[in-house]
């Protein structure tokens, strides 16, 4: 596993820096957002560290996106109001990535207040 000492998001696999985890095995770590865009957001990183999509081969590929579906289906099945789900992965700053070690946003989305457009 590669590790970047400078890097928050592999101190937080270390459980170096304080985190709330949702689920965790030998290839990736989830854990909520510090942010929470929608109550539950989660990241999902690969535990080795990459800085972004760029740095993937096709087996880390492979490893991480298969799990992210049963990381999905199990937020989703935490809380019954969640009917829906944001999956956002940024690669680059100019794309609005602001943690340089590649990661997956889960966001859900509930049913929208009377007035949403
Ligand atoms: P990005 O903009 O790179 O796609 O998303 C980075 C995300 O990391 C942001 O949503 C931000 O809130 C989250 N984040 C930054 N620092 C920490 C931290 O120390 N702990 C946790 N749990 N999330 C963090
Ligand atoms: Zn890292």
């Amino acid at each position: 596993m590669a590790y970047d000492a400078d890097c928050i998001f592999c101190k937080i696999i270390r459980n170096e820096i304080p985190n709330t985890v949702v689920y965790e095995d030998d290839v990736v770590k989830a854990f909520l957002d510090i942010t929470q865009v929608t109550p539950g957001h989660t990241l999902v990183v690969p535990k080795t560290h990459v800085a972004d999509i760029f740095g993937y081969d096709a087996d880390l590929a492979a490893a991480v996106f298969s799990r992210i579906p049963k990381i999905a289906q199990a937020i989703k099945a935490s809380d019954p109001a969640i009917i829906g789900m944001n999956i956002v992965n940024n690669n680059g700053k100019v794309a609005y990535q602001s943690v340089l070690h590649s990661h997956f946003h889960l966001i859900p989305r509930y049913q929208p207040t009377e007035g949403f457009a």
